[in-house]
Formats: C-alpha cells, structure tokens, sequence
C-alpha cells in the first residue's frame, strides 16, 4: 500500500503520456498516484482514467513555481478544485509566462550564433506549459548540444547565458491561491531549494505539508525534513518527481510513500474545501 505523488506527463515536462505512467504505476504496485505537472492541470482528466483503468486511486495536483525572501521554492497543490475561476486565471497566466520566456531563451541562444527556432521548441513541447526541459531536448535534437546535461551546463542552469528568470508568485499568494481552490499546499523537495528558515514562516501562513520523500533527498534529508515537519505540525508527503526516463529506468518506483499518509492528505483536503466553500459563500 503505497503512494508517489510528485510525477510529470507530457502535459509539462515528463515525458510519459498519463496512460504510460498509470500503467508504470500498475506495474510496480502503487495504491494511489498523484500527477503534479509544472502550471497545469490538464493532464488530470486523462490520468484519472487511466489510474481508473488500472485500479490506481488518482490525486489530482499541480507544481507551482513560487517565491520567498529572493528564495524560489516549488508548492505542490493536491485536489484543488479543477474548475476554480481563480486557480483556472492564475495556471493560464503561468502558461503565457512559460511561453514568452521559452523565446527569451531562445533569443539568448541565437546571439550566442546557435540558430535554434522557438518553434521547433514549441513543437517538441507540444503543451501549454513549456520549460527548459523542452529547450534541451531541442538543441539536442538539432544537434547543437550532445546530450540534456550539456544543454542545461552550456545554456539553461542559472547563471549560464540563456538562463532567464521565470515570473513567480509570492509563496504566501500561492498558499492562498491553493486553499481558495480548496486544496492542500506542500512544499516540494525541500532539500533542493535550501530554504529551511522559511519554513516555520510558510507553515505560519498555513501552508499544510513538507515533500520529506523525494528522489534527490538522501536518507539524512529525510529524517531531518521529518523532524522539521513534526515540530512544524506538518503534514508528510513523497514522490520520484519522475519525468520519464532516467539513466535508462523509469523514475517512478523509487519512492513509496505508505498508504496511510494519503489519508492524512486526503483528511486536510476535506477540511481545506469545506473552509474554502465557506469563505466563496462569505464573499
Ligand atoms: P523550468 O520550470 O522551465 O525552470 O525547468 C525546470 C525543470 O527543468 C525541472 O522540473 C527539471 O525537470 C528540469 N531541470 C532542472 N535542472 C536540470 C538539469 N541540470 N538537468 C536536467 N534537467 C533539469
Ligand atoms: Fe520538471
Ligand atoms: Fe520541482
Ligand atoms: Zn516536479
């Protein structure tokens, strides 16, 4: 009985189609799976049958990109409501941002004479909520770089030359814009974003729930990100983050959260939309 919920389709960045990834999550036993794509829930319609499919229970989510003290952290949104207005502005808002910085990028590769077109980027992307993963794979194909790692060191990681700065939200905005859709707010990989001071401050404006799981956190980032949540009173949460492929074995697998912690989840979610029903009557 065990759950990952941090995964990507090729609604972001991953490169599964939901049906894949349900049927990976079959294959390796999962219980419930959630899908987080980057500034989209478009994905959850179809990964909701194919988890039905495959007797899986699906968590609907979304990753949002936010910001705190100059500080860029990650906020996993569980069972938000789909057909928020709010919410529905907001994703439709990242998008365009996503879009406009994918040929900012671009520009910047083209003065560095390497003549990649925004569209052959669009094109690989194929999604309303394009990133660099996508840039990669571009100049990869179009033989300007070997591999991804290359694209990302040459070009895309911050600080190279085609590194732009994506727009983000305030953390405390992002908190809110997630309980008015009456979802659970986490804080993903924690361990990636190395902004532990602002946890306390997170978890005081409400936000519910630390990623304690993920596969770039080692054993010791977990116990202390556990640590951190119990005197936190927050809620735990895992996932692979899985995006496809990674060193040739699909990343879905690697971490499994126990069963019982989606209850939890799924207990805070209840709480957060009926609070948030009551707050939309209120208005
Ligand atoms: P973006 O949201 O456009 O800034 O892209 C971030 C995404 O790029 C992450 O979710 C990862 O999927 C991927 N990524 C970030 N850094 C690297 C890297 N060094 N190598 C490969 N992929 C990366
Ligand atoms: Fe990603
Ligand atoms: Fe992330
Ligand atoms: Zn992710």
């Amino acid at each position: 009985m065990f759950a990952d919920l941090h995964l990507h389709t090729n609604f972001s960045d991953g490169t599964y189609t939901p049906e894949e990834l349900a049927g990976h999550g079959k294959r390796l036993g999962f219980r419930a799976l959630a899908l987080s794509d980057h500034d989209t829930l478009e994905g959850c319609e179809r990964m909701a049958v194919a988890c039905a499919v495959n007797e899986i229970e699906f968590i609907p989510a979304a990753e949002l990109t936010a910001e705190l003290d100059g500080h860029e952290l990650h906020l996993l949104a569980y069972y938000v409501d789909a057909a928020n207005a709010r919410l529905l502005v907001e994703l439709a808002r990242f998008q365009e941002v996503r879009q406009n910085r994918i040929r900012e990028m671009v520009a910047q590769i083209n003065k560095l004479n390497v003549p990649l077109r925004a569209e052959s980027v669009f094109e690989i992307a194929n999604c309303r909520a394009p990133g660099r993963p996508h840039v990669a794979r571009a100049l990869v194909k179009q033989g300007f770089c070997h591999n991804l790692d290359e694209a990302f060191d040459r070009f895309l990681k911050k600080g190279k030359p085609a590194w732009v700065p994506k727009f983000k939200m305030s953390a405390v905005e992002a908190v809110d814009l997630v309980h008015q859709a009456g979802g659970v707010a986490v804080m993903a990989h924690p361990g990636l974003n190395r902004c532990d001071d602002l946890i306390p401050a997170l978890a005081d404006c409400g936000m519910d729930g630390l990623e304690c799981f993920h596969t770039k956190h080692a054993a010791a980032e977990s116990a202390h990100y556990l640590r951190m949540a119990e005197q936190q009173n927050l809620l735990v949460t895992g996932g692979s983050d899985c995006h496809g492929l990674s060193k040739g074995k699909p990343l879905i697998g690697g971490i499994k959260l126990p069963y019982w912690r989606v209850e939890e989840l799924k207990k805070r979610a209840e709480q957060n939309a009926a609070r948030a029903k009551q707050s939309a009557g209120l208005s």
